[in-house]
């Protein structure tokens, strides 16, 4: 068996980029662990591939109001956890794709930020019912070898303070088999819980959307003995 890491596993990241498909992946899925590091002095950037603009029940709703929300929604959650900066790459919900532009796009991102670790999701879990996250992890990793590459859209290089990509690290959410590293969020868990509520587009009944969340964070908590938690795999980059 694995042994069972926690909050550690993070310990050498100074700059983390998270890939994700939608505002609000990234509060739901490591809005604990994202706060947390935060407060300890990484610095956190945030990638939303897709607009969010399908992410609504009633069909009178115009794309591109719900776009235009949910991008507001994004910022507001990045002041609550302590994010230094969020892009959107506009791409269209529900059709997301890991096309060799939205490779390009990460990359310039992984250039730009400098980031020494990535965090994203699972692109090989079997489970993943939505085609978006399941693309968003895919061009998150398929994106850090060639951003690290000289020849490989030199023109991103010349824009001010990009250089080669760095990324060393790679963590990853909704992950299988089995995550080894479980990160009590307990104490931070009322943070969590407000990025979220900036999400009222998707969680228009407060706290009483979100039981769902708290139903999966208490199960990782059962895991490690403790109230609340956030699970990941690592990846060895080479
Ligand atoms: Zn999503």
């Amino acid at each position: 068996m694995t042994d069972i890491t926690g909050i550690e596993a993070f310990d050498e990241v100074k700059r983390l980029i998270v890939i994700a498909a939608h505002a609000d992946d990234l509060e739901t899925m490591c809005g604990g662990t994202i706060a947390m590091l935060a407060q300890r002095g990484v610095t956190i950037f945030s990638v939303n591939c897709t607009l969010g603009d399908i992410g609504a029940q009633e069909k009178e709703t115009s794309r591109w109001t719900l776009a235009a929300t949910r991008i507001a929604e994004a910022e507001d959650a990045a002041e609550i956890l302590g994010i230094e900066q969020t892009y959107n790459l506009s791409r269209p919900d529900g059709e997301l794709v890991a096309d060799l532009e939205l490779r390009a796009q990460i990359a310039r991102l992984y250039r730009l930020t400098q980031a020494d670790s990535l965090l994203t999701f699972d692109p090989y879990w079997t489970g993943q019912a939505h085609p978006d996250h399941r693309a968003a992890g895919q061009v998150a990793l398929d994106a850090y070898m060639p951003s690290k590459m000289p020849l490989y859209r030199p023109e991103h290089l010349n824009e001010t303070g990009a250089a080669l990509g760095k990324i060393e690290r790679v963590f990853l959410f909704q992950a299988s088999p089995e995550p080894e590293i479980y990160v009590d969020i307990t104490a931070i868990y009322d943070t969590k819980m407000a990025a979220c509520r900036a999400h009222v587009s998707q969680f228009p009944k407060g706290d009483d959307s979100l039981k769902w969340m708290n139903e999966l964070d208490k199960g990782r908590g059962e895991k490690i003995g403790v109230t609340y938690a956030e699970a990941f795999k690592s990846m060895r980059v080479w």
